[in-house]
């Protein structure tokens, strides 16, 4: 099955293929973004689509990192080590499976996850056909990805299966994102805490010195080529309060974009978080007004179904996605 202890590997592929994961190796999965049977079933894309261009219908989801990441946030729908009295090492993957085997297995559970649209007398046919063959691949699904150690050469061989990437990690690991063989597409930095005290109430990272490391990787950021996304997760009473220090790390990273998104009460967080810790998509709004305020970012676009609100310095954003 995978190199955890056979009892702890059980309770979790158990845990989550009722939560729909498709296992890919020993620690990689994909999961059906709810947005890709929007898109193919409703007409209704994501909001990256709108953002930045992507196509949904054509977008796998996949984590190469499933059961291993540096923090325990609070707001996180991964399960974590304890959460269904089993645990383990998080902060390291024991077997390290080769990219090509990963790429390959993504795209057999994606083909998998589409032949259930078959029957569905609502499925958007030419969509359905494009989405046998991905274009897109959100490297993002749970897990920190830094921790898979030939993440360059993941990135680069879905690029040459012509998929754009997007990345996204919790930047507690700058020595690994320095050292990436291959830049994605475009890449997304967690930054959900505004200071060190309410990073670790919230983040709950697993080593002492991870809110100076995730600084040393959002001054790091400017090194990149590619667009780069402070993404911030809003869980309402713990981290929407004193945007000005979330204004002072903006000005460190100088990324393209700033997404400021609602935290979901979905998965295992509703171990840690209630329902009443989704703040509105007013009150994301606001908390994105007050950020524009004080960064000179200003409010680009929005999506109130994802309540998420983008920022920028430009006019607009730039569309990543290949027809
Ligand atoms: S970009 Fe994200 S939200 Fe959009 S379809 Fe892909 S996984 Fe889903
Ligand atoms: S960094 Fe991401 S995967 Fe890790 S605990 Fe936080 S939300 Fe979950």
């Amino acid at each position: 099955m995978n190199s955890l202890e056979k009892n702890t590997a059980e309770a979790l592929f158990g845990a989550l293929k009722k939560q729909k994961y498709h296992m890919v190796g020993s620690h990689s999965a994909v999961k059906r973004c709810k947005w890709l049977y929007e898109s193919i079933i409703n007409g209704r894309p994501c909001y990256k689509q709108k953002f930045y261009g992507i196509k949904s219908h054509r977008c796998l989801q996949m984590s190469p990192s499933l059961y291993y990441c540096t923090q325990e946030c609070l707001f996180c729908w991964r399960a974590q080590s304890g959460d269904l009295q089993v645990t383990w090492d998080e902060m390291k993957i024991p077997k390290v499976d080769p990219p090509e085997e990963i790429v390959e297995g993504c795209f057999k559970a994606q083909e998998k996850i589409l032949t259930g649209y078959k029957g569905n007398s609502k499925t958007d046919w030419r969509k359905f056909q494009e989405a046998l063959r991905p274009k897109q691949v959100a490297i993002s699904l749970t897990g920190e990805p830094t921790l898979y150690e030939p993440l360059g050469e993941l990135i680069r061989t879905f690029h040459q299966k012509g998929l754009t990437t997007f990345l996204v990690s919790n930047g507690t690991l700058p020595s690994k994102l320095s050292r990436l063989s291959q830049e994605p597409t475009q890449l997304y930095i967690s930054t959900c805490a505004p200071n060190e005290q309410i990073y670790k109430k919230v983040c709950r990272p697993e080593f002492p010195s991870a809110w100076e490391r995730l600084n040393e990787t959002l001054e790091l950021l400017q090194s990149f080529s590619c667009p780069t996304v402070l993404r911030m997760t809003l869980v309402k009473n713990h981290n929407m309060a004193e945007v000005g220090d979330y204004a002072g790390l903006v000005k460190k990273a100088n990324p393209k974009y700033i997404e400021a998104k609602a935290y979901m009460h979905i998965g295992f967080s509703g171990l840690r978080l209630g329902f009443e810790n989704m703040p509105s998509h007013g009150q994301v709004k606001e908390f994105a007004e007050k950020l524009a305020e004080k960064t000179g970012y200003r409010i680009l676009d929005e999506a109130p179904e994802s309540r998420v609100v983008l920022l920028s310095r430009l006019q607009k954003p730039v569309h990543v996605g290949a027809d």
